[in-house]
């Protein structure tokens, strides 16, 4: 292989990029991302990075002495707008051509938004970008702030957000956050936190509609929705809940979920349907194309964490040097989340019928192990606040998922 184009300039690219080389590839390393920003962490957006307690700088995933030893063609601020169908092509939004033997797919996923006109004051977190304006938004001072969606960012947002004094509620439809992932027993342990944290959680209702009102924002809200005006953007005032009920609201943060970046790939021949879809392998329907990280399904799953795109890429690497499946993922979902103050981690997979057995301490003191269980044996193990033994059960499980050929 003489080229190989890496398409998504971020956690997975990154370490697609670093395989390659690791793995002896040594020709020309082409990498593209429609963000201008080097390779930077995502998780910091919604934690500290959001409450200023870290800096841009510390958001980088990548030195000056690494990018020389990449020796890679970095493509930044530029769309890739297609794939050729045999998988031989990637062509820019600018009109520029990539000419590649091999390509590997890294376009992770983008924040779902609410469908209606747009509204100063209501944000998503998905990009550096993102979380600039909102953190600009947020220092405006204290703020009604109302989130959309009680998973792991809208959590983590309405945490970061209480930290830093503001008035917050979240809105889950669902009746509790985080359900399917731990099941209701353990969400409700979860759920919990938002209210000992002095978060206000609505559960069981949708959101029907977002309202705003320039001239109301800038009466009642202050310097960011007086600027609002200014530019004649109207300012959210309210998210009306399904059940009719009406939450005033200077700032709304959309955390619905993320969709995977698949558009662009839509004229080529690959198989798509929420992610790109390979084999075990990470290895699409043409033996030079791989996927990894958020945007790809693997092996008829398709994850959005951050250890999943940083271990899918040494097999995706391997697989597209030797040109065919000759190593699968051992794909043991694992993430955590840091909310009011607690560590949650889960690893696993966890189906609805397996029970939980509590391990050590308990949720009274929000700090607890336990493990779920079908049959006799563990199925998923999730901690608060129980970091060793949690890892100690973790490479456990690891190391009890087959090894495919
Ligand atoms: P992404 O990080 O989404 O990167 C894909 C890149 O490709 C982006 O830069 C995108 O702009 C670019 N791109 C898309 N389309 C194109 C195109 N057509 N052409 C060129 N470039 C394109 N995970 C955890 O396990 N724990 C956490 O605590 C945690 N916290 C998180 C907090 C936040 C706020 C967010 C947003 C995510 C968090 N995650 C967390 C998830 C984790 O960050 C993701 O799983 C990880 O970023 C996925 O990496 P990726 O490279 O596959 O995709």
């Amino acid at each position: 292989m003489r080229t190989i184009t890496v398409v998504g300039a971020s956690l997975a690219g990154l370490y697609a990029a670093r395989e390659l080389r690791a793995q002896g590839y040594d020709g020309r390393l082409v990498i593209i991302g429609d963000e201008p920003h080097p390779p930077y962490d995502r998780p910091p957006l919604s934690k500290d990075f959001l409450t200023g307690k870290a800096d841009e700088a510390q958001l980088a995933l990548s030195d000056a002495e690494e990018t020389g030893e990449l020796a890679a063609e970095w493509m930044l601020g530029v769309r890739a707008r297609a794939l050729d169908p045999r998988g031989r092509t990637v062509l820019l939004e600018d009109g520029r051509t990539v000419a590649s033997d091999g390509v590997v797919i890294a376009t992770g996923a983008s924040a779902r938004r609410l469908p209606g006109a747009s509204l100063a004051g209501v944000h998503t977190l998905r990009t550096l970008d993102d979380a600039r304006a909102l953190r600009a938004r947020l220092a405006a001072g204290p703020q009604r702030v109302v989130v959309i969606g009680g998973g792991f960012i809208g959590a983590e947002t309405a945490s970061s957000c209480v930290a830093l004094g503001h008035e917050v509620t979240v809105v889950e439809a669902a009746p509790l956050p985080l359900l399917p992932q731990l099941g209701a027993d353990m969400a409700a342990v979860c759920a919990g936190l938002h209210a000992r944290g002095g978060a206000e959680l609505v559960t069981g209702t949708g959101v029907a509609a977002l309202h705003g009102d320039a001239a109301h924002g800038e009466a009642a809200h202050g310097h960011a929705a007086h600027q609002d005006a200014q530019h004649g953007e109207a300012s959210v005032r309210a998210v009306e809940l399904a059940d009719g009920r009406l939450l005033p609201a200077d700032v709304v943060v959309v955390g619905i979920g993320a969709t995977p970046n698949t558009g662009w790939l839509a004229g080529s021949t690959l198989a798509l349907g929420d992610g790109v879809l390979c084999d075990d392998g990470c290895v699409t329907g043409l033996p030079q194309v791989v996927a990894v990280g958020d945007v790809a399904r693997v092996g008829g799953t398709r994850a959005e964490h951050w250890t999943s795109a940083t271990e899918q890429p040494r097999v995706a690497v391997r697989n597209l040097l030797a040109g065919h499946t000759a190593e699968a993922v051992r794909p043991l979902p694992y993430f955590w989340s840091d909310q009011y103050g607690s560590r949650i981690q889960f690893a696993g997979r966890r189906r609805a019928e397996d029970t939980v057995r509590l391990l050590e301490g308990s949720p009274e003191e929000s700090s607890f192990l336990a493990a779920y269980e079908r049959d006799g044996h563990t199925t998923a193990v999730l901690a608060v606040d129980r970091p060793r033994p949690f890892m100690r059960m973790r490479r456990g499980l690891l190391a009890a998922v087959p090894v495919a050929a």
